[in-house]
């Protein structure tokens, strides 16, 4: 039975962990360095991985940013700092001396989600609403990552052409007004300066009426989303997660907004079930199965 060391590289923290059999055997995390110097993140890494690395056989690596043979690169390289085309599956290799294989985090997740989806599937899209917005594709029971490793990231097509600004430098992008952030940014003209997207979203739930406007068009452009996908995909099943995603009655919300299209428009609609984890299984599972 092989061990797996996976890695999940996020903007925040990265998390390793030994992986057996698809069960976390043992699981560490350090804080992602906020320098965005390369050579703080390796020595992150190393620091992170080495004393894992002995019981493990093979490395497998989810990472945000889009992993474009196995260097991490971004739509909007400022966004990375320093870190854009930083050579994250070269590194990592380097330090554990093992077989080393990268995608990106969306993509690892989408995969967790296919396989444990109950009812089978051959098309399936994970979306997650949380800081940002992502996703990954399935399509033909195989993960699609594409050539540059760019696939899935369906965040960023249009929602509203005259919205905000996307970090990706496309105005109106269905994460300038569907997530987290936008969220937020939406909410500093009625709360407080500075106030958070969970801030807003609870004032959701109390009832107010300015918070309500911004997630339901966070919640419409969404349901919009799933429904460009499934037209132009076939999906059978859409997967919604991130803490937006799954903040309570969210996903109610989408439905009711995709079920106001036709039925063509309106593939499967459930919550991810995978967790803080998925990248991490997900990932691993992938590269049982690909390499
Ligand atoms: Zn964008």
């Amino acid at each position: 039975m092989k061990t797996y060391l996976a890695v999940d590289l996020g903007g925040t923290k990265i998390a390793a962990a030994l992986i057996r059999n698809n069960t976390i055997v043992r699981r560490e995390q350090i804080e992602t360095p906020s320098s965005q110097s390369p050579a703080a993140l390796s020595d992150a890494l190393k620091a992170l991985l080495l004393p894992l690395s002995h019981e493990a056989d093979s490395v497998a690596i989810a990472s945000t940013g889009i992993i474009d043979n196995g260097a991490l690169t971004a739509l909007n390289p400022d966004n990375l700092g320093g870190l854009n085309n930083y050579p994250l599956q070269d590194v990592v290799a380097d330090i554990t001396g093992l077989e080393t294989v990268a995608i990106n985090d969306a993509q690892a997740a989408a995969w967790a989600e296919y396989k444990a989806l109950c009812q089978p599937a051959e098309n399936m899209a994970f979306i997650t609403v949380s800081t940002g917005v992502g996703a990954g594709l399935v399509i033909d029971g195989k993960l699609l990552a594409g050539p540059r490793g760019v696939a899935g990231h369906a965040g960023h097509m249009l929602a509203d052409p005259n919205g905000p600004m996307c970090g990706c430098g496309r105005r109106g992008c269905v994460e300038s007004v569907a997530s987290g952030r936008a969220i937020a940014r939406a909410g500093e003209a009625y709360f407080a300066a500075g106030c958070s997207g969970y801030a807003v979203y609870q004032q959701f739930l109390a009832g107010d009426e300015n918070a309500e406007a911004i997630i339901h068009r966070s919640a419409k452009a969404i349901a919009n989303l799933i429904a460009d996908l499934t037209i132009s995909l076939d999906l059978d099943v859409v997967t919604l997660g991130g803490s937006v995603g799954l903040a309570e009655n969210y996903l109610d919300l989408v439905q009711s907004y995709l079920s106001q299209l036709p039925a063509i428009y309106q593939p499967r609609l459930i919550p991810a079930v995978t967790g803080a984890d998925a990248g991490l299984i997900g990932v691993t599972r992938w590269a049982e199965a690909n390499t």
